[in-house]
């Protein structure tokens, strides 16, 4: 399948022309929401992204995330104090597995965040597109916060297959043997399962990418969780 990425808009405002700081209201103990939108507030490209697709949407009312952080960041842009409601009364439909009034982790909250912006941001680029179904969409989110592995397998036919993979997330436990995160990357790409691959060369189910996994890019932004017990 053909894929399309989907650049970062460019001409985004360096970190310091964006400064400004606003305080959210913690809305039945969302403190964990609240940090993943103070960090996503300070990402210039996040930034950009928004302000290019937020005014796009004409829906009133209206049931995205990414629009409704947009206008949280535009009233955080001209605000002291802002209740970030727009996104906390959209749990229900986004966010299942989060409950109003527990505590709640900021890491599954921000992988679960940038999983819905990016599946919106991808069905908003296919409308435009009208659908083209043979067009793999990689949004922008993914030149933000992930990356592209590039798998290679030899198939029993000897050809060679090369294949690239788009990742939002990776999941690299660090202890203390991987004190690094190179070596925590390079120990995760060791652990990779078995890809099957379609042969177009012998038309079997047949190469097999196994350690022969490699970081073609790596995200823009890296974020890094510290286990609560350990
Ligand atoms: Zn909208
Ligand atoms: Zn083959």
């Amino acid at each position: 399948m053909a894929s399309r990425q989907e650049p970062i808009p460019e001409g985004w405002e360096p970190v310091s022309g964006h400064h400004h700081h606003a305080g959210l209201i913690n809305i039945n103990e969302t403190c964990y929401q609240n940090s993943v939108l103070q960090a996503l507030f300070h990402i210039p490209a996040f930034i950009t992204i928004l302000t290019v697709e937020g005014p796009q949407c004409k829906k009133n009312p209206c049931t995205s995330l990414l629009c409704a952080v947009y206008s949280v960041f535009c009233e955080m842009k001209k605000n002291k104090t802002v209740s970030p409601t727009a996104i906390t009364s959209l749990y229900p439909l986004h966010f299942k597995l989060f409950q109003l009034g527990r505590q709640e982790d900021a890491h599954e909250f921000l992988v679960q965040f940038v999983e819905i912006i990016s599946s919106e941001l991808q069905s908003r680029i296919l409308q435009r597109l009208e659908g083209d179904p043979a067009v793999d969409i990689i949004p922008a989110t993914y030149r933000c916060f992930g990356g592209l592995l590039g798998l290679t397998g030899i198939c029993s036919c000897k050809s060679i297959h090369e294949v690239d993979d788009f990742y939002l997330h990776l999941f690299m436990p660090l202890s203390h043997d991987t004190n690094s995160i190179q070596r925590g990357i390079e120990q995760l790409l060791n652990e990779t399962e078995d890809v099957l691959h379609d042969c177009e060369a012998c038309k079997k189910k047949m190469a097999i990418f196994h350690n022969s996994v490699k970081v073609k890019y790596y995200p823009q932004y890296l974020v890094v969780q510290f286990p609560k017990e350990s």
